[in-house]
């Protein structure tokens, strides 16, 4: 691997080295071989051999520079002071093979001076929720962490009940949080300055001979951020936990707690069953990222030139952005042009969608059953199940509205429409069913459903044979759902 170990060699106060502290008794969960390929961790032959050693923290690559880093954060809108890295360690920086810097991140590997009440541990089923999620949000487009594998062992941890600790080894572009920030302008300003320059040196060097390198950065940051957003609402993805030390700086999904993807369409869907008033709810992910970035960039005002006026406008576009990226996308999924029309009906198809609890990826996916039958056999099933799902009332609705979407995509060439369909479309998401079904498997040492669940998420856009038909339904609308919660 082509290490580039430089937060190391940063003011000492950011960070605190910190060797990993064992599990007992590591066994393999799962390895992803091609995230490996992209680091040059597979041409390592002591690294490949070792693996499971190194993610369960028992051995330490001597290229390896392990460190906590400190960091603060605002928490469901309040401000939580220093957070830090309790139980996970940044391990090592590399440049994969697109020249792209990576963080070796291994998370559940012990205390640290940030652990506060915390153990220092992961459990099991969150280690696999993360796994899976990172890797379904990579292979869905979505800017993401993902990781490189996670290990099982008989360390046992306390949550609600005693659970199998485990530990994953996170890939990620960068983990400088919103709150790293935060924590400089609270507890060192006068490393905000320099701090500032690794951002830009590291992540965003394109901007380093702009005119105005800090706000070309922190317009970046915002629109990234804005984008990312977009991505999410657009797979129907909650986060559930968008405090400001869970956002990157290159806009890249980070730190899966209680996420989950939409299921039966509902904007106000609470996917963390923590979030008691639902701060982060579905609908409301758009204005929470701003919210974000608005506590965030009034902390550039010290440094020189960085005035109140320059950091408006950095902020400035951030809705704009969202909205284009949101229209068009919204757009793409129905195979229409990005038009006044074309939103028209993609709103009052997402009316419909609400109003009679229709599955959001099924749904969408259903229209190409419509729009391109004979080439679609598996979408016209779901179309079919959609339609049979639909109130007496919606039966008009749907017949009204479909006409009308019918003759829209008629005006267009069909090859474009379908391929924008079936690109934006996802067959498969991951389901907090199917994660469930993973980690019940794996809480009994099983782990080809893992496995499964893994290679199916790897091609989500097209139907494939090893999928059964729990990885592609909706639970009944009175179904209880699998409880998620900041617990992990
Ligand atoms: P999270 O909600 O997972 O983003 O975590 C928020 C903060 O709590 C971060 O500083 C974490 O490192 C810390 N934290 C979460 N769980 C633990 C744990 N089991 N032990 C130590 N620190 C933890
Ligand atoms: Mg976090």
């Amino acid at each position: 691997m082509r290490y580039q170990n430089t937060y190391v060699n940063l003011d000492t106060r950011l960070y605190h080295e910190q060797p990993p502290t064992p599990l007992d008794n590591p066994r393999a969960g799962h390895f992803n071989t091609q995230v490996a390929q992209q680091l040059g961790w597979i041409e390592d032959k002591e690294l490949m051999t070792n693996w499971v050693e190194i993610v369960s923290g028992q051995y330490v690559p001597a290229s390896f520079k392990p460190l906590a880093m400190a960091y603060a954060g605002h928490q469901f809108g309040q401000w939580a002071g220093q957070l830090g890295d309790g139980r996970g360690l940044l391990m090592a920086q590399v440049l994969d093979n697109d020249d792209q810097p990576q963080d070796l991140h291994l998370k559940g590997v012990g205390l640290t001076p940030y652990s506060r009440m915390g153990d220092g541990r992961a459990v099991l089923r969150s280690t696999i929720r993360e796994y899976l999620c990172g890797h379904a949000l990579t292979k869905l487009g979505i800017p993401s962490s993902n990781a490189l594998g996670f290990v099982v062992s008989d360390t046992r941890v306390r949550r609600e009940r005693i659970e199998t600790g485990a530990a994953l080894m996170r890939v990620a572009d960068s983990h400088i949080r919103l709150g790293h920030v935060e924590w400089i302008a609270s507890f060192a300003p006068d490393l905000l300055d320099t701090f500032t320059d690794y951002m830009i040196d590291t992540y965003y060097p394109e901007y380093r001979d702009s005119d105005a390198p800090v706000a070309a950065f922190l317009t970046a940051v915002v629109e990234r951020t804005a984008r990312m957003i977009a991505d999410w609402q657009l797979i129907g993805f909650a986060h559930g936990v968008m405090n400001t030390d869970n956002l990157s700086i290159t806009g890249s999904t980070l730190d899966f707690g209680p996420f989950g993807f939409m299921e039966r369409f509902n904007p106000a869907w609470i996917n963390n069953h923590s979030d008691h008033t639902g701060r982060y709810a579905y609908q409301n992910q758009p204005a929470i990222g701003h919210w974000n970035l608005n506590v965030w960039l009034p902390h550039f005002m010290r440094l020189e030139g960085v005035t109140r006026e320059t950091l408006a406008d950095c902020l400035a576009p951030y809705e704009a952005t969202f909205m284009q990226h949101y229209q068009q996308g919204l757009c793409r999924k129905l195979g229409l042009p990005h038009q006044r029309e074309s939103l028209g009906l993609a709103f009052e198809w997402l009316t419909l969608l609400e109003d009679n609890l229709l599955d959001y990826t099924n749904s969408f996916r259903a229209l190409l059953g419509l729009v391109a039958p004979a080439d679609h056999p598996y979408e016209q099933k779901l179309l079919a199940t959609m339609t049979t799902e639909l109130s007496s009332d919606a039966q008009q609705v749907w017949q009204d509205w479909s006409a009308r979407y019918l003759a829209q995509i008629e005006q267009l060439p069909l090859e474009q429409a379908v391929n924008d369909m079936q690109t934006n479309n996802p067959v498969y998401v991951l389901r907090n069913s199917m994660a469930q079904r993973a980690i019940t498997a794996a809480d009994q040492g099983q782990f080809e459903e893992v496995d499964r669940v893994f290679r199916l998420l790897a091609n989500p856009y097209s139907v494939q044979d090893i999928a059964n038909d729990l990885d592609s339904s909706a639970p009944a609308p009175d179904t209880p759902q699998v409880p998620i919660s900041c617990s992990s």
